[in-house]
């Protein structure tokens, strides 16, 4: 047995959850804080949306999941799995390879009460704080408050010896931003407009914003297709949310414009609908309702959906400015995980995307228990130093821009192999070739409808049997 510490995890999500376990199973002692009543984070659907819809107003009610309601997984249950928990069909359940978004949650139900996870949570309380007091003794401050009352929060602080923030990616919007729909003066907006036709609200308007009269909303607050009856409505993305969405809305809207970039990849064929056309990004809105996309299109339009991710957000991380977040990057994070300098005692679990991520958050806890427990030894924080310094060298020599950080589009297979091996597990081989990307090409190779004409377990065998 190593060393066991007194650990502290910041949200029981799918990241919390299987850290939980694997802390757990290196003999530290775990304490879970979630500010919802059960597991499951963003797989925990609600058919609430917040009060400001674009998701700006830093003092609304914060909704935490995105799901809309019809939403079915866009990557099957087999890569869903836990190493020694599968995703299985449940005969009572939902039993389709991309099965919808109530049996994920079930899932995850099952594994924290399997694992005895149940008990090691805080159901109710929000981490409102994160800091470290005595770097000698690593000492972290956490505070946590509860809701006695609709106005009445109590707060509690605690110490714990080490703090793995698993608080999810995808509650905070980013939206987009161009003339006539802007969160900042126009001058200071980085598009710069030559448009002819947007030269009138940039002269009109020199220091004024969000002029744009039509309904804007962020997809983390799409639910259901309803409100969009006989509406004209234009939709900023091209991922899965903007794809689902515009197949969901199509049949009742007037007409949806999809607006995005040319080297964007269509996940969608837009023949396929007769009230849908592609455009390139939006250049401006005007404040008679029209909008202008930057291949000269206007659309008289009634509603903008920004379908365009989500941001990093640590309020409750005081970190004296070590940790910080900035155009998405959180850092410097080593592998993604460990702040240098405060490591082992700080790390993150989940911070990755375009990934199979449930198989990239399992191997991360893992590392991350094996680390605390000493059985797993780190570089010294200064060649961790170095190899963050290196990542972000070689990301900006490829061109590839800051935000992008945490996503492994182009390094899955080899990251997860790396992971594998610290930690002295041996994925199979079929791991390699298995990744997000790999699931990306298989959509394209399947069309649209996917979910329901690709034999995922088939292609799965191939793959093994070709080892
Ligand atoms: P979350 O699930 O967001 O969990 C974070 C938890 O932390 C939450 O329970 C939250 O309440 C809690 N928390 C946050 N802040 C605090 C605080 N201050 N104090 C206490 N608790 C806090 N992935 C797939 O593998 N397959 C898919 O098909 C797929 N589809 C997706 C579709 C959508 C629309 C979205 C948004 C994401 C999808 N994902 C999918 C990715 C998804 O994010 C991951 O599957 C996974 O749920 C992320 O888990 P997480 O634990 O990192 O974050």
């Amino acid at each position: 047995m190593g060393q066991s510490y007194n650990v502290a995890v910041i949200g029981a999500g799918t990241a919390g959850l299987v850290t939980a376990r694997e802390l757990q199973r290196e003999g530290h002692r775990v304490t879970v804080f979630e500010k919802a009543n059960k597991v499951g984070g963003t797989w925990l659907y609600d058919s609430l949306v917040e009060s400001d819809l674009l998701g700006l107003d830093p003092n609304r009610e914060i909704v935490h999941s995105s799901l809309y309601k019809s939403l079915r997984t866009n990557l099957p249950r087999q890569v869903m799995s836990f190493l020694d928990y599968p995703f299985v069909k449940r005969e009572s359940g939902d039993t389709r390879p991309f099965p919808g978004h109530e049996e994920v949650l079930r899932f995850l139900q099952d594994f924290a009460r399997d694992f005895g996870l149940m008990e090691l949570i805080r159901f109710g309380h929000e981490v409102i704080r994160v800091e470290l007091v005595d770097e000698v003794s690593h000492e972290w401050v956490v505070e946590s408050r509860t809701r006695e009352t609709e106005s009445r929060w109590e707060s509690k602080e605690e110490v714990f010896e080490a703090v793995v923030i698993c608080n999810g990616k995808n509650t905070e919007p980013k939206v987009a931003e161009f003339p006539g729909i802007s969160l900042m003066p126009l001058h200071q907006l980085s598009v710069t407009t030559t448009a002819s036709k947007c030269m009138n609200i940039v002269s009109l308007c020199g220091s004024c914003w969000d002029t744009w009269p039509g309904l804007q909303m962020h997809s983390h607050n799409y639910r259901t297709p309803e409100q969009f009856e006989n509406k004209i409505v234009v939709l900023i993305g091209n991922g899965p949310s903007a794809t689902d969405i515009l197949r969901e809305i199509s049949p009742l809207a007037k007409q949806v414009h999809l607006a995005f970039r040319g080297s964007d990849i269509m996940l969608i064929n837009l023949k396929n609908y007769d009230n849908a056309w592609p455009h390139s990004p939006i250049e401006c809105a005007h404040e008679d309702g029209k909008v202008v996309f930057q291949d000269g299109s206007i659309v008289e339009a009634d509603v903008i959906i920004h379908c365009t991710g989500y941001k990093f957000h640590l309020p409750f991380l005081k970190s004296n400015g070590i940790v910080t977040v900035d155009d998405n990057r959180v850092g410097p994070l080593y592998k993604h995980i460990f702040p240098p300098s405060l490591a082992p005692w700080l790390s993150f679990v989940g911070l990755n995307y375009r990934a199979l991520v449930f198989r990239v958050m399992e191997l991360q806890a893992i590392w991350v228990a094996k680390v605390l427990s000493g059985k797993v030894k780190l570089p010294t924080q200064e060649a961790m130093a170095a190899s963050v310094e290196e990542f972000y060298e070689q990301m900006e020599k490829a061109g590839w821009p800051k935000y992008h950080t945490h996503s492994l589009q182009n390094d899955e297979g080899e990251y997860a192999s790396w992971l594998a091996a610290q930690s002295d597990i041996r994925p199979p081989k079929s791991w390699e070739e298995i990744t997000f990307f790999s699931f990306v090409k298989g959509i394209f190779g399947h069309g649209e409808n996917f979910r329901d004409t690709w034999d995922v377990d088939k292609w799965i065998q191939e793959i093994e049997s070709s080892d």
